[in-house]
């Protein structure tokens, strides 16, 4: 079969020993006659599955005793609306949350936000096309928010923080949908992060919720109880059905994570691959990015063509070598390479080295 590069900002690329095992276990998981997809959520096989998958993701990211790992529906959209139905309550209401906004993504957490708390801007790079991280002295935070929420990583702008911001006593809440497992992290300076899973973890449909216990039992009442961390916590990630599959290849994931050296190993790789491409952009003028070196993402690249009527031309003749889905968001335009943990360094190589060859074909 032939297989391409996929630069897909999700879903995207996964290990490519994962999908071979999966296929293999797909009509007979390990010996028991059945397929993941049609076990009870209940029965003795997922059970097995459902905890080393979580013990696995404690390992991976270091997870201290006092966080409960929750394994939910509803992807990092849905949680936009839980996170602030579970923490607001912690406060006399109205409470106040503190955003920073760095893109597509935060102005979106922050958009929902309105409707169950006071939205305080902190801080946003919105004057310069939300192309860099504001600084942490320049945040302007409420002493008594409820919480201040973060994206660590713009998957559109191509925008990542490069550092935990301190904020005092106040809970920080992360959305780590598109940079989770790709580098190490102290979990102990969060009080939520959640991420959904189709672009470091698995397939979409599963979303990891990291939560401190203090932050547990804050819910408002109109929270529904599926969505209540308590709840879901109380019932071990089962309060209703969870999704099997993706539980499923998040754990394979989670394996082969450990196969390479863990997260440590990954952010070595993810090193090198980033620096692979930003180097040869900034060793061109035929394509540009203009994110600062320090919020540079190493999860995903964008950038744009001089000569923005070569466009088509590129994504053709990169479809044609099997290097797919490297156009670039239509709010930003121009090209985005997503370069996620089970992008392989060759990928990456095999995408510069096409690069060159178009710029000397049509520079
Ligand atoms: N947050 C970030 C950083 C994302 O990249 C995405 C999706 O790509 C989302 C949130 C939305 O996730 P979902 O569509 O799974 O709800």
């Amino acid at each position: 079969m032939k297989r391409v590069y996929n630069f897909s900002p999700g879903p995207a690329a996964l290990p490519q020993e994962v999908i071979k095992q999966a296929a293999e276990e797909m009509t007979n998981w390990r010996g028991s006659g059945l397929s993941v997809m049609e076990m009870s959520h209940r029965g003795r096989e997922f059970t097995e599955i459902l905890a080393t998958t979580k013990a696995d993701l404690r390992s991976l990211l270091s997870i201290p005793d006092n966080y409960k790992v929750l394994l939910m529906q509803g992807g990092a959209i849905a949680e936009n609306a839980i996170v602030p139905m579970n923490l607001v309550g912690h406060k006399a209401q109205p409470a106040t949350i503190d955003f920073v906004n760095t893109g597509h993504w935060s102005s979106k957490t922050i958009e929902e936000a309105h409707k169950y708390a006071k939205v305080n801007v902190a801080a946003s790079s919105e004057d310069k096309g939300f192309t860099y991280v504001p600084a942490r002295d320049t945040w302007k935070l409420t002493p008594d928010a409820a919480y201040v929420h973060i994206c660590t990583n713009e998957t559109i702008g191509g925008v990542e923080f490069d550092f935990t911001p301190d904020v005092g006593n106040v809970p920080l809440v992360a959305d780590m949908s598109s940079n989770i497992l790709s580098r190490e992290i102290d979990i102990s300076k969060y009080a939520v992060i959640y991420a959904g899973a189709q672009k470091n973890i698995g397939p979409a449909g599963v979303t990891i919720v990291i939560v401190r216990d203090d932050m547990l039992g804050h819910a408002l009442p109109i929270c529904p109880s599926a969505f209540d961390w308590q709840q879901v916590a109380e019932h071990d990630s089962m309060f209703n059905t969870p999704p099997t599959y993706p539980i499923y290849i998040a754990g394979l994931t989670f394996q082969w994570m450990k196969r390479q050296g863990g997260v440590a190993a990954m952010e070595q790789v993810n090193i090198a691959k980033a620096k692979l491409m930003y180097d040869y952009l900034d060793s061109t003028g035929f394509y540009l990015n203009n994110v600062p070196a320090a919020n540079r993402s190493r999860m995903n690249v964008p950038f744009f063509l001089k000569d923005e009527s070569l466009n088509s031309k590129f994504i053709a003749e990169a479809d044609q070598q099997g290097l797919v889905q490297l156009k670039g968001h239509s709010s930003v335009g121009g090209m985005r390479a997503s370069i996620y943990n089970a992008m392989p360094m060759e990928g990456v190589q095999a995408l510069v080295a096409f690069m060159k060859d178009f710029e000397k074909k049509y520079g």
